[in-house]
């Protein structure tokens, strides 16, 4: 047998054999479905420096000097999460879910893992599809329908070359003033605590756990890069997807839409496809 089917009989007997498992999900899940990661060729960073565009003070002030460039910036991200569906690798993690109760983590912002039928996803960084306020009681869903609108809004702004006005309106639906109430979107940016229930419960999965799935995520992103070294220290078994070798027992190298139905049937005997 190659060693490939061997590493997926492996990964899979300690995904059935494991008590607790937890699933770590970053950019690289939705890949297939039509969203460019963070890093790697032609990685969103590559375009729009840091500086000016992941941070909240970094953005406002980019909106004052070149509200063009993050109305283009923003669209750029946005548009494709407004459009995406999830693919295989989601569904896949929902049957995992389903067979063995795993707990799932996830960096994205994407909302993909439950439209694949998920429940109870942690999501460190936020959604996009949520805006929030100064109280909890305030944070309202946005549809992915709306997110198209303000797509199309936002990409107005740099046709026309409107200016700082033009913008406001334009991301108003996610960042704005109702009244005088203030309202954006709930997505964690560099500099920013992660919300602190969110943190609490992937740390204490991550502790708990005697195997972790760990896809698509470069690694590099503090403090949600912390979860496999938590996991790995308390003696849980670490299985890494990706293109890149992360920091793991055991890693199936390439595209997690390859490997993760192929490893969940394998590991609970069930039909691909299931
Ligand atoms: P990242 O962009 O830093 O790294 C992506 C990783 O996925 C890389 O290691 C890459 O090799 C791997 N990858 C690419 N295609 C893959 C595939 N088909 N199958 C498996 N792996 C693949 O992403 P990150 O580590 O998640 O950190 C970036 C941050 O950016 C996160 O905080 C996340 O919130 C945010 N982000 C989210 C989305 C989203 O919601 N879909 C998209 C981009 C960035």
């Amino acid at each position: 047998m190659e060693k490939r089917a061997l590493d997926i009989q492996a990964a899979g007997a300690w995904l059935r054999t494991a008590k607790a498992v937890l699933v770590f999900t970053g950019a690289g899940i939705s890949a297939e479905s039509g969203i460019p990661t963070f890093r790697g060729d032609e990685g969103v960073w590559d375009n729009f420096p840091t500086r000016g565009f992941s941070t909240w003070p970094g953005l406002l002030l980019s909106i004052i000097s070149r509200p063009q460039s993050v109305a283009d910036f923003l669209a750029r991200f946005i548009e494709p999460i407004a459009n995406a569906e999830p693919n295989c690798a989601h569904r896949a993690i929902f049957l995992l879910q389903q067979q063995s109760n795993a707990v799932i983590v996830t960096q994205n912002v994407d909302g993909l893992q439950q439209l694949a039928g998920s429940l109870n996803v942690t999501e460190l960084h936020g959604s996009l599809f949520i805006t929030r306020s100064f109280s909890i009681s305030s944070r309202k869903q946005i549809s992915r329908t709306e997110m198209r609108e303000l797509v199309k809004g936002l990409k107005r702004v740099s046709e026309d070359k409107l200016g700082v006005r033009g913008f406001v309106r334009a991301i108003c639906p996610l960042w704005g003033l109702n009244g005088l109430m203030p309202h954006w979107p709930d997505v964690i940016l560099f500099g920013q605590r992660l919300p602190r229930q969110a943190w609490n419960s992937a740390f204490s999965a991550a502790k708990h756990c005697d195997c972790m799935l760990v896809v698509g995520t470069s690694g590099v992103v503090f403090p949600a890069s912390l979860l496999p070294k938590i996991a790995r220290s308390n003696g849980a078994k670490i299985i890494g997807i990706g293109p890149e070798k992360p920091n793991c027992d055991l890693w199936l190298a390439g595209n997690a839409v390859e490997i993760l139905p192929t490893l969940v049937s394998t590991a609970f005997g069930l039909a691909e496809g299931h």
